[in-house]
C-alpha cells in the first residue's frame, strides 16, 4: 500500500477551507541566509498559503545578521495580527532565536511546545512530525503494542516523531550516526520512519516483511528527489510506504496549514 500524502493533504486543505473562508490569517516566514532547500520549501508554503487565502509575509534576511535584530522581528510578529510564524531552518549555528509566542509557534519549536509534547499537552508540534501521525492515522496503521525504529533524531523531526509515537503507546527505538549495526535495529521495526538525508540508507536487507515505512529524507541529485529508502527494491517487502516525492512533504505542508 502507498501512503499517498499528496491525496491526504488534498482532503485536508478542503476540509481547512470550509472551515476559514471569513478568517483573516497570516503566514510569516523567516529565512536567514540563501539555503537552497529552505528557497523550495519556502516557495510551496507560499503556495500553499496563496491558495487558501492566507496572507503571506516572507522576510529573508542576510546571514550576517545580528540575533537582536532577528529577535526585534519575532518580538513585532508575537505583538501584531500575525497567526503563525516560523523560522525556516537551518539557521546560522550562532542565533537563538527561540522567542516566538508559543501560540503563533507554527512549527512546534519552542522550549513552550516542546515541554507540552512531553506532558501529552495540547500545543503546536513539528509540521512533519505531525504531518506523519495524520498520515498513519489516515490509514489505520497500528501504532500502539507497535516497536517504531526512528533513523535521525532532529529537534525537527526524529526526536518529536519518536515522542508522538511514544505518547500513542509505540515502542521506540532511535537510531542516529553512531549507531552501531543500523541493520540489526531496523530489521526489528514494525514501524519505521527514516528521517536522515542519505540517499537510499535503508536497502531492501534491512526491513522485516509487513513493516509500514515512512521515508521523510529528501536527497536532490541532477534536479531529481531520492528518499532515504530504496523505493522500488523495499516496496514489495513491506505492508505500507510513504513515496518520496508525494508522502511526508505534502502532510508536511497541510500541518502548517
Ligand atoms: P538532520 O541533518 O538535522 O538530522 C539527520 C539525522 O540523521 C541525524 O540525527 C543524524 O545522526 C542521522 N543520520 C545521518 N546519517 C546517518 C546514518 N548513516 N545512519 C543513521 N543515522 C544517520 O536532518 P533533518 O532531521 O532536519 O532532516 C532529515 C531529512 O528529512 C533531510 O533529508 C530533510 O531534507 C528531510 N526533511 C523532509 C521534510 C519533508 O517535509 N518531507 C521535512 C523535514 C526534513 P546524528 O544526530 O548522530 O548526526
Amino acid at each position: 500500500m502507498i501512503l499517498d500524502g499528496k491525496y491526504v493533504k488534498e482532503q485536508i486543505l478542503n476540509e481547512f477551507k470550509s472551515k476559514t473562508m471569513n478568517l483573516k490569517l497570516s503566514l510569516a516566514v523567516i529565512q536567514i541566509g540563501d539555503d537552497e532547500a529552505s528557497n523550495v520549501y519556502i516557495k510551496q508554503k507560499a503556495k500553499m498559503c496563496e491558495s487558501l487565502n492566507i496572507e503571506f509575509k516572507h522576510y529573508k534576511l542576510a546571514k550576517t545578521v545580528k540575533e537582536d535584530d532577528v529577535i526585534s522581528l519575532i518580538e513585532k510578529l508575537n505583538m501584531d495580527d500575525t497567526t503563525g510564524i516560523l523560522v525556516q531552518l537551518p539557521i546560522p549555528q550562532n542565533l537563538n532565536v527561540n522567542k516566538i509566542n508559543y501560540k503563533k509557534d507554527v512549527d512546534g519549536l519552542t522550549n513552550d511546545n516542546i515541554i507540552k509534547m512531553y506532558n501529552q499537552e495540547n500545543g503546536l508540534v513539528p509540521c512533519t512530525a505531525k504531518g506523519i501521525m495524520t498520515l498513519l492515522n489516515y490509514y489505520n496503521i497500528p501504532i500502539a503494542n507497535k516497536h517504531a525504529v526512528i533513523v535521525g533524531r532532529s529537534t525537527l523531526v526524529g526526536k518529536p516523531i519518536a515522542n508522538l509515537l511514544l505518547n500513542s503507546n509505540a515502542t521506540i527505538t532511535i537510531c542516529h550516526s553512531y549507531t552501531k549495526d543500523l541493520a540489526f535495529y531496523t530489521k526489528q521495526a514494525d514501524l519505521l520512519i527514516v528521517a536522515t538525508g542519505h540517499k537510499h540508507l535503508i536497502t531492501k536487507d534491512m526491513v522485516k516483511k509487513g513493516c509500514t515505512i515512512i521515508d521523510v529524507g529528501i536527497t536532490r541529485e541532477n534536479n531529481k528527489l531520492y528518499g532515504d529508502v530504496d523505493f522500488e527494491n523495499v516496496k514489495n517487502i513491506c505492508k505500507a510506504i510513504s513515496p518520496v516525492q508525494g508522502g511526508v512533504g505534502p502532510m508536511t505542508i497541510a500541518s502548517l496549514a
